[in-house]
């Protein structure tokens, strides 16, 4: 991509559009769009559609006229570039579904216009407090209208903030026609809370170069990097014989596994006991017999060369515990999950690059993050659309106390536009 200036930064501003975000936003969590990770269809629960079939609505009526809802349940829709642009189509990606961990129904979204920091005691359960206290970040935010659920339910900010931020940015660019811009592609997935977000994504259809996740937290965090992941199972074999008549012959897989068990150390290698860059193998299941016993990891770093010298440790206190248990016997499967993004975004660095200079654009300090998890955009990066992800202002999420600042929303659809304006000094 060469750098070619073509355009006058400062032409570009945000002054005199309405935005309508906290009303968009409080419709669309009042939807109900909980996944299902028992199901096995796509999307995990068909009210999903609820929500992508509205979004399509709104996105006709404003005049993007290919926005579509998928059989899959994913919502696709171009905005054309303007003139002969000749700018990289670049996308913005959100998810419509929630979290299963805490209710989704019925939310009941508040406005908490111009608060003052005060204690947010949510009407239909007193219990829950939202205060400075429990989150910090909110000493940042006094004098916003904060959105909260109502005490019985998530909000769903996660990632309802990244849907209505992407369809006030699609509502800006419809009704600013004059403003120069690359191809804009919209996608909204389903399911990213159960890991099947990307699992059924038309890359052809999006035809984009690349693009950004909406899915992150404090306004300035720009997130770039996510863990590396594989899932890892290992089988213990025993043997077994009449228990009456079991002397010298029984060999307890259930013994084996648990012993094994206790060779994983719990001082470190663990997520209770590792942070920032550091990786950990954890057990997530356990189940087993007197012949059979099978244990269930997942394993984590930021340095995808890692995961094999983790599972190879992994094999060794493996091999450790049929040593002690004559006759057993262990299998070891490893399962790819999630790459790193950075290793693809590092090839591309304009597209940190341009986030970057959006965010000072937007008078925001970029803060580059880690996430100590995977995002869409992990996996999408590694489908050959690079993928960072931006900050929402979602906080609490997946739990009673979630709120949103309208202001940060507002604040990350000027970063997207921002991210167009400066995305137009390059071509592909
Ligand atoms: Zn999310």
């Amino acid at each position: 991509m060469n750098p070619i200036l073509k355009f006058n930064l400062s032409e570009f501003t945000m002054e005199n559009f309405q935005s309508s975000l906290a009303e968009r936003f409080m419709r669309y969590v009042a939807i109900d769009t909980t996944a299902d990770p028992n199901s096995e269809t796509q999307p995990s629960s068909m009210k999903q559609k609820d929500l992508s079939k509205i979004l399509v609505q709104e996105l006709l009526e404003m005049g993007v006229k290919d926005a579509e809802l998928d059989e899959h349940g994913y919502v696709y829709a171009t905005i054309p570039a303007t003139g002969n642009n000749t700018a990289p189509c670049i996308c913005f990606c959100a998810h419509v579904d929630t979290a299963p961990d805490c209710s989704g129904t019925n939310v009941k979204p508040i406005l908490h216009q111009n608060w003052q920091g005060n204690d947010i005691v949510l009407p239909d359960d007193n219990q829950v407090v939202i205060s400075t206290k429990n989150h910090p970040y909110l000493l940042q935010r006094i004098g916003d209208d904060i959105i909260t659920a109502s005490g019985l339910t998530l909000l769903g900010a996660d990632d309802k903030a990244g849907v209505a931020i992407i369809m006030d940015l699609a509502k800006y660019l419809m009704a600013n026609p004059q403003i120069e811009r690359g191809k804009v592609s919209i996608l909204f997935t389903p399911d990213e809370e159960i890991g099947r977000g990307v699992a059924k994504i038309d890359m052809q259809k999006l035809g984009a170069n690349f693009g950004y996740t909406l899915d992150g937290g404090d306004r300035g965090h720009l997130e770039g990097e996510s863990f590396s992941a594989d899932g890892c199972t290992i089988v213990f074999n025993g043997i077994s014989a009449h228990p009456g008549y079991a002397k010298g012959k029984m060999v307890n897989a259930q013994k084996v596994a648990a012993y094994f068990m206790t060779l994983l150390p719990s001082d470190a290698w663990c997520p209770e006991q590792t942070e920032g860059y550091e990786g950990f193998v954890h057990p997530v299941h356990m189940e087993g017999g007197l012949e059979v016993a099978k244990v269930q990891f997942i394993v984590r770093d930021f340095e995808t060369a890692k995961l094999a010298a983790y599972e190879a440790k992994l094999g060794t206190l493996a091999q450790e515990a049929i040593a002690k248990f004559c006759g057993a016997t262990f299998t070891l499967s490893v399962q790819e999950q999630y790459r790193n993004m950075r290793e693809i975004l590092d090839l591309q660095p304009h597209v940190m690059a341009f986030a970057k200079e959006a965010y000072v654009l937007s008078g925001l300090n970029p803060e580059i993050k880690n996430i100590r998890g995977g995002t869409d955009g992990s996996r999408l990066s590694f489908m050959g659309l690079p993928c960072p992800n931006l900050f929402t202002g979602e906080m609490g999420i997946h739990s009673k106390q979630e709120y949103v600042s309208v202001q940060d929303m507002e604040k990350a659809v000027e970063v997207c536009v921002n991210i167009l304006k400066v995305s137009l000094n390059y071509e592909v």
